[in-house]
């Protein structure tokens, strides 16, 4: 036997609009049917029932882009910065076990209405890849979110995109010398080791029916990878048909980086390489040429859009529009950087939708269904893959379902029958937060009901969390990294201050 579950209104899919008096029957982790209430009773009479006049429907949401950081780094006492002075402190920051960040984060993004989060991985150390992505797929399904998870890997740059040495003799000092030491270390594991890894994972994990999790690889970002890095990952995933993401152009100092290399954009480098293509997501993009945006849609190539970390990060606003009106595949993440550090989708959809309408009549618009797509049925194409059965509630499709508290967001305000079925969208993605998220369903299983995770426990995780950072806010070697990367920041922020008087040609 099945189960109904019925809202008041939903959105079955971002394509087709609001409708009022909708419902879905449900058996096992898949969807059946979809219509209106009265219709699916008669059907299904011995179905449980599920639901009602005060809530609305809507797909889960995708975050495309993430790192289950469990908490932001501002809340962890790194403040917001360029990032290419907030990696080195980032490099500092405390963060949680990997299991228990798994599973926090996945509780938290749970009780947003996510339930597929793209997850670049952080290792606590280089060495400790494999033994940290497990730990980390172990907490993210033990709360019951689908992790797209991709370790990462670098092999060149690591403190700035120029040449090290000279970055290093630039410095005033032979103790600050000494101090950036640790951050031009190549990193202790080869292409091969990371790609038997991925491997090892992909073979444990990887499930492309359920999709109850994605194993993907990860060239971390343009600039710390070599064309041989980039180019073994895109063999790997195209040998076993899963994803390869990166970040790009995050940064202008980024886009010059590419221009002083090859005299070009970094995306038309990427196309001469063979490495664009449909199983390519590239998160930020804020930097990237409008002369490159129909190559991208040409290839293919998803771009994983993150409205708040490029604010915080002072990266700057992508041109969402200029994606959208070429056709280029786009989802939203999150990136751990939310701008309340609290992982609310639902208010990194309504910052993606203000950010992408510009000033001026003549700009073109991006509409709320636009915004709503890209956070559901965008988000599960460029973070799982065309046609993976997620983002919209249809039959056939994996019953991922947010129910939202549709009472509280009209207020007591709203008279009978306002917002219209035509209006509701715009009128939820003005006035929702995750405080809205009233109960979600993963898999066709509750996983938050009343607000409240049903997988984890969150007072004990918080506990065990709380026990574990308290042993690294005494931590010698993690204070000394701090500091090291405190003295350094003000000599990175001359260097690239340096590439805005002489910009790359
Ligand atoms: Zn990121």
């Amino acid at each position: 036997m099945g189960t109904i579950i019925y809202g008041a209104a939903g959105l079955l899919d971002a394509a087709e609009g609001v409708q009022s008096d909708v419902a879905l029957y449900i058996e096992g982790s898949r969807i059946v049917a979809t219509g209106p209430l009265a219709a699916l009773r008669g059907r299904y009479p011995e179905a449980a029932l599920e639901g009602g006049n005060d809530v609305f429907l809507l797909p889960a949401f995708v975050n495309s882009h993430d790192h289950g950081r469990a908490f932001g780094s501002a809340s962890l006492g790194i403040p917001d910065d360029l990032l290419e002075i907030w990696l080195p402190l980032l490099s500092g920051c405390m963060a949680a076990a990997p299991y228990l960040a798994g599973a926090w984060e996945g509780a938290q993004l749970l009780k947003s209405g996510v339930t597929v989060a793209a997850h670049s991985h952080i290792p606590p150390a280089w060495t400790q890849m494999y033994d940290s992505s497990v730990a980390m797929l172990r907490g993210y399904r033990a709360a019951g979110v689908r992790p797209a998870f991709h370790p990462p890997m670098v092999d060149q740059n690591p403190l700035v995109y120029a040449d090290e040495a000279a970055f290093l003799a630039g410095l005033p000092d032979a103790a600050t010398r000494a101090l950036a030491a640790p951050f031009v270390q190549p990193v202790p594991l080869t292409t091969a080791e990371y790609l038997d890894l991925c491997a090892a994972l992909f073979a444990e994990f990887h499930d492309a029916t359920d999709h109850t999790a994605h194993i993907q690889v990860s060239p971390a970002g343009g600039q710390w990878c070599s064309d041989a890095l980039i180019l073994a990952c895109v063999d790997f995933a195209r040998q076993r048909q899963t994803r390869v993401q990166m970040h790009l152009l995050e940064t202008r100092y980024q886009a010059h980086y590419a221009r002083r290399q090859w005299g070009h954009s970094f995306i038309r480098h990427l196309d001469e390489i063979g490495a664009l293509g449909d199983w390519l997501t590239l998160a930020h993009m804020v930097w990237v040429d409008e002369a490159d945006l129909e190559l991208l849609a040409a290839r293919g190539v998803g771009i994983a859009h993150n409205p708040s970390s490029n604010l915080r990060l002072r990266s700057g606003v992508a041109p969402l529009a200029a994606l959208l009106a070429a056709g280029v595949r786009v989802g939203i993440g999150l990136d751990g950087h939310a701008l309340d550090d609290d992982q609310d989708y639902l208010r990194e959809l309504r910052l993606a939708y203000v950010l992408a309408n510009r000033p001026g009549a003549a700009s073109p618009a991006v509409t709320v269904a636009d915004i709503v797509r890209l956070g559901t049925a965008g988000g599960a194409d460029i973070t799982l893959g065309a046609g993976a059965p997620l983002g919209r509630l249809a039959p056939g499709c994996l019953a991922d379902v947010v129910l939202l508290d549709w009472a509280a967001l009209r207020g007591r305000w709203s008279p009978a029958g306002h917002p219209a079925p035509e209006d509701a969208l715009a009128f939820l993605l003005h006035r929702a937060t995750r405080r809205h998220v009233r109960h979600v369903l993963v898999q066709g299983a509750w996983v938050v009901r009343d607000g409240r995770c049903l997988t984890v426990d969150e007072d004990a995780l918080a506990d065990a969390i709380r026990a574990d950072l308290a042993r690294q806010l005494q931590d010698s070697g993690r204070q000394a990294g701090l500091a090291a990367a405190r003295v350094l920041a003000p000599h990175l922020r001359r260097f690239y201050a340096g590439w805005e008087a002489a910009p790359a040609p």
